[in-house]
C-alpha cells in the first residue's frame, strides 16, 4: 500500500510480525498563568496580534527578565502529581538559536537541571498497565506564532511573505519527557494516546492549564521507532511535532510504525528527522533533518536567579495536591457498580468527566455510559473530534437518558433527538417537541397503522393465526416502518396479538 504522496507503508499486522516499536513522547503544556514567564504581560488567547508585549517578552536591550512564582509552583504541583523528585537548587538556562518567532535570539529553557526528575505514569490499555517512566518536567517559555502567507498550505513553503504575533511569546511552558516506552508492541499507538489522555486529566485535575488541544495549550512531539524483533539495539527515531489531538497522537504512531517497516522492508535506512502530521491524511511528511545534532549553545541565564524551593512548601504542595484522576477513578468505578475493564474504556475514550458530569446532572451511571462510549463516541469517531469536542453538555445527554427512560421517546428516536441536538437545534427535549419524536401512544394513529398492517398482508396473518407467531415480526416492522420509528414495538406486538390470536 502507498500513500498519496507515494510512500510504500507495510500493513500493521503485519509488521508486528517482524519489528518491534519504541515509543517516546515530549508534551508541552502552556500554562494558565495569567501573567507571562518572565513579564507581566497577559497571557488571554485571541487577542489582537501584538498587543500583549512588551521590552522583556521582545527581547528589547537592557530588559530584564522576573520569573513568574505562580508558574515555578504549577510546574512543581505538575512534577509532584508524576512522583517526581523536585530540585532543592536549579537555574534556567539559555537555548541559542535563531528563528523569528524568538524575539531574543534565545529561549530561557530548562537544560542540565530540570526542576522535576526522575517520575512515571502509570497508563492502561485493555487491561494491562503500562508504566511510562519520566524523565523530566522542566519549565521553558513559548515562542511567538508564525503566519505564512500566499501559500496553498500555511507552510513557509510557498508563502510570499511571514507575519509575526509575539502575544504567546513568552507564555509558561512546561515540558514534560518520557523516557523511551519499550515493550509496548501492537498497543503502541494505543498506550502513546493513553499516556497524553492520562497526562491531559491530571493536568485538569491539577487546574494549572485549561489544555485545550485544539488551541494549543497541549502538544506533543510524538517519537517513533522501530527495530527487528529480538534485536539488542532500537531503532533510529523519527520526532513528529507538535500533534494536537489525542486520536492524532495515535494516528501518527500507526503511521510512523508502517511507513519505517517500509523502509527497513527494503533495507533502507530510517532518517533522525522531526516530521509533521497531516490532520487530513493521517500521514506525515519530512521537516527537519536531525542527522546533524544542532548546537543550542546551551548556558545558565546570568539574568535570573536560581530556583532553590524551600522544602517545607514542597511538602505542602505535595499535601494539598488534589484527588488524581487514578484515584478519582477507582472511587467512581466503586460508586457507579463497573468492572475494572469498563472504567478503563470510559477513561481511554477521555470520557470520565463526561460521564461524571452526566450522572451529577441525574442519569444512571449505566445511561450516561451506554450513550457517552455508544452512539456518541461513534459519531465523534465520524466526525474526527475528541468525544468532549462534540456540541453537546453532559447535562444534555442526562436530558436525553431521562426521556428514554420515562418512555417519552425510545432508543432509535433519541438518536434522531441527537441528530437535532448536535446540529444545535436545542436540547433534548425541546428537539423531540419540534421534530414531533415523541413514541405513539395507544393512539388512533397507530391503532390505524395497526389495521393497516393486517389489512396489507392476509398471507402472513394467516400464517400467525395457523400458529407461526414468529411471523408477527414482519407485521411489527410494518407498523414501525408506516410511524416512521415512532412506535413503542412491544406495544405494537401486544395490539397485534389482541387482533389476531385474543
Ligand atoms: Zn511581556
Amino acid at each position: 500500500m502507498t500513500t498519496t504522496t507515494g510512500e510504500r507503508l507495510v500493513d500493521f499486522d503485519d509488521l508486528l510480525t517482524r519489528y518491534e516499536p519504541v515509543i517516546g513522547l515530549e508534551t508541552h503544556v502552556e500554562l494558565g498563568t495569567a501573567s507571562k514567564m518572565f513579564c507581566g504581560c497577559s497571557t488571554t488567547f485571541g487577542a489582537e496580534p501584538n498587543t500583549q508585549t512588551c521590552p522583556v517578552c521582545l527581547g528589547l536591550p537592557g530588559a530584564l527578565p522576573v520569573a513568574n512564582a505562580a508558574a515555578i509552583e504549577a510546574t512543581i504541583r505538575i512534577g509532584l502529581a508524576l512522583g517526581c523528585r523536585i530540585a532543592t537548587w536549579c537555574r534556567f538556562a539559555r537555548k541559542n538559536y535563531f528563528y523569528p518567532d524568538i524575539p531574543k535570539g534565545f529561549q530561557t529553557s530548562q537544560y542540565d537541571e530540570p526542576l522535576c526528575t526522575a517520575g512515571h505514569l502509570d497508563v492502561e490499555v485493555d487491561g494491562e498497565t503500562y508504566r511510562v517512566e519520566i524523565e523530566r518536567v522542566h519549565l521553558e517559555e513559548d515562542t511567538g506564532k508564525n503566519l505564512h502567507v500566499g501559500g496553498a498550505t500555511g507552510r513557509i513553503h510557498g508563502a510570499d511573505h511571514s507575519l509575526i504575533d509575539y502575544n504567546r511569546a513568552g507564555i509558561p511552558l512546561v515540558e514534560i519527557v518520557t523516557r523511551p516506552i519499550p515493550g509496548t508492541g501492537a498497543k503502541a499507538p494505543e498506550v502513546a494516546r493513553a499516556y497524553v489522555t492520562e497526562l491531559r486529566e491530571i493536568l485538569l485535575a491539577l487546574g494549572v492549564s485549561e489544555v485545550r488541544m485544539e488551541q494549543g495549550n497541549l502538544r506533543s512531539d510524538v517519537n517513533t521507532s522501530l527495530a527487528p524483533i529480538g534485536s539488542l539495539e532500537w531503532g533510529t527515531r523519527t520526532e513528529t511535532k507538535n500533534v494536537n489531538s489525542l486520536r492524532s497522537v495515535e494516528r501518527a504512531v500507526r503511521f510512523e510504525m508502517r511507513r519505517q517497516a517500509a523502509v527497513l522492508d527494503a533495507d533502507g535506512r530510517v532518517l533522525q528527522e522531526t516530521r509533521h502530521f497531516h490532520e487530513d491524511t493521517g500521514t506525515t511528511s519530512p521537516g527537519r533533518s536531525k542527522e546533524e545534532a544542532t548546537d543550542y549553545r546551551y548556558f545558565p541565564e546570568p539574568d535570573l536567579v536560581p530556583i532553590a524551593p524551600d522544602p517545607e512548601w514542597v511538602e505542602k504542595l505535595t499535601a494539598e495536591l488534589p484527588e488524581l484522576p487514578a484515584a478519582r477513578r477507582v472511587r467512581l468505578q466503586e460508586e457507579w457498580g463497573l468492572s475494572a475493564t469498563e472504567m478503563a474504556w470510559i477513561a481511554n475514550a477521555g470520557a470520565v468527566q463526561l460521564v461524571a458530569g452526566t450522572v451529577a446532572a441525574g442519569a444512571s451511571p449505566a445511561d450516561a455510559r451506554k450513550w457517552w462510549l455508544g452512539e456518541l463516541a461513534r459519531r465523534a469517531n465520524d466526525a474526527g473530534v475528541e468525544l468532549a469536542e462534540l456540541p453537546i453538555t453532559p447535562e444534555q445527554v442526562a436530558e436525553l437518558a431521562g426521556l428514554v427512560s420515562a418512555g417519552t421517546i425510545n432508543d432509535q428516536l433519541a438518536r434522531q433527538a441527537l441528530d437535532g441536538v448536535l446540529a444545535g437545534e436545542g436540547g433534548p427535549a425541546a428537539v423531540v417537541e419540534a421534530r414531533g419524536l415523541a413514541v405513539l401512544g395507544e393512539s388512533d394513529e397507530l391503532v390505524a397503522a395497526v389495521e393497516a398492517a393486517i389489512a396489507g398482508a392476509p398471507d402472513v396473518v394467516e400464517k400467525v393465526r395457523g400458529g407461526k407467531v414468529q411471523a408477527l415480526g414482519a407485521l411489527v416492522g410494518q407498523v414501525m416502518k408506516a410511524t416512521k420509528g415512532k412506535a413503542d414495538a412491544p406495544t405494537v406486538k401486544r395490539m397485534l396479538e389482541e387482533r389476531l390470536l385474543g
